[in-house]
């Protein structure tokens, strides 16, 4: 899951980005800190100084959670990663580190880092406190700043893949088993372990006594369980297609058309008897574009016979394109991040075959019947 957000400015040349889940949860947050929270723990203050106390709090929290994830950037950095954004939504933050840690060491620190951080943020607020005895809001500020950091270090101490701890965890698999598969999958297994852990307390919690706060353990719970489910299949996907290339999968004979005939045209003589979802266009015989259903769908039936193909083709320079030779995996992972379903296959200045999903999937489905 990589949530994309607003982004409210740079640091350390990373962006900062804001889901829009995140203006959601910090504005609960601030209200239930405010109208039932603080007034419930400390009497007296004025309203002002309820919401004054409440909006910052919810704003510090993630203010920590900024620091924690810009710990674990850092770090990443150091050991050659990039790290283009942090996003900031609805569960906390997430750092959007470009690759894989290269190594068990990398890895370890990457993660061990925020719930530290995290810790040292408490041990700040916890040191200010005295400083700050004689104004009582500022005092349960920092006081449930300082508490609410602890939380955050133990939660994502958690030994369960996607948390720190589970990052923490296949580092010490990879390092001690030295198989990065392994020690995913077993990061991974106990990420969904914990999540139906989380799930059960939440629905226990809520049923029993804490309808709000028991929810929100169960969908954190669901998440953490999802998150570590889909990343247990990526890792089966991966090994399964290991080692194979994009010409092992992809189709070597595919439509082609001239780019000047009509889209009526292109669709009775190309596309239906053929049965297909695309056409490479042709212009003077050389490869020049591809044209899909979604770019011909757009453009209304009655316009088709009048429309040539080249019109709503997207032209070869401009579209996503794989090699022979590389890694299938990556060619999979490539269609999914950037949305297309075709990716044609270029050696040279020729087209020499097209990457479906269709054709990974039936691939993989191809494997694992003979794996079995
Ligand atoms: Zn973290």
């Amino acid at each position: 899951m990589s949530p994309r957000g607003i982004p409210i400015g740079r640091i350390f040349g990373i962006s900062i980005d804001l889901d829009y889940s995140w203006f959601l949860i910090v504005g609960l947050m601030a209200w239930m800190l405010a109208a039932s929270y603080y007034p419930a723990e400390f009497k007296g203050w004025s309203p002002g100084e309820y919401w004054l106390v409440g909006t910052a709090t919810a704003l510090m929290l993630f203010v920590s959670v900024l620091i924690h994830e810009l710990a674990h950037s850092l770090m990443a950095k150091r050991f050659g990663l990039a790290v283009p954004r942090i996003t900031l939504f609805l569960f906390g933050g997430v750092a959007q580190i470009a690759a894989e840690p290269p190594s068990a060491v990398a890895e370890f620190w990457i993660a061990l880092v925020g719930p530290v951080t995290s810790l040292a943020l408490a041990a700040v607020f916890w040191g200010i406190k005295p400083l700050l005895a004689a104004w009582q809001p500022g005092f349960a500020l920092v006081e449930y700043l300082a508490t609410l950091n602890v939380v955050l270090a133990v939660f994502n101490l958690i030994p369960g893949f996607p948390l720190d701890g589970g990052r923490v965890l296949r580092a010490l698999v990879w390092r001690f088993t030295g198989s990065y598969l392994r020690a995913t999958t077993s990061a991974a297994l106990t990420g969904r372990f914990f999540g139906f852990v989380l799930i059960f307390l939440g629905v226990w919690q809520a049923l029993s006594s804490n309808l709000i706060g028991g929810m929100w353990i169960a969908f954190i719970g669901w998440f953490l369980e999802s998150a570590a489910g889909s990343q247990l299949q990526q890792e089966t996907l991966k090994n399964l297609l290991g080692g194979h290339k994009v010409r092992d999968a992809m189709q070597r004979s595919f439509v082609q058309a001239p780019s000047q005939i009509s889209l009526q045209d292109l669709v009775d003589q190309f596309i239906l008897p053929s049965n297909v979802n695309y056409v490479i266009l042709t212009t003077f015989d050389a490869p020049a574009g591809m044209a899909t259903l979604a770019e011909i769908q757009a453009v209304p039936r009655e316009e088709w016979a009048t429309t040539p193909a080249r019109a709503v083709m997207v032209p070869l320079e401009k579209l996503e394109t794989t090699e022979p030779d590389a890694v299938l995996w990556s060619a999979f992972q490539k269609m999914g991040r950037d949305g297309v379903n075709e990716l044609p296959v270029i050696e040279g200045n020729q087209i020499v075959g097209v990457l479906t999903r269709e054709d990974v999937v039936h691939y993989l489905s191809l494997l694992q019947s003979l794996a079995a």
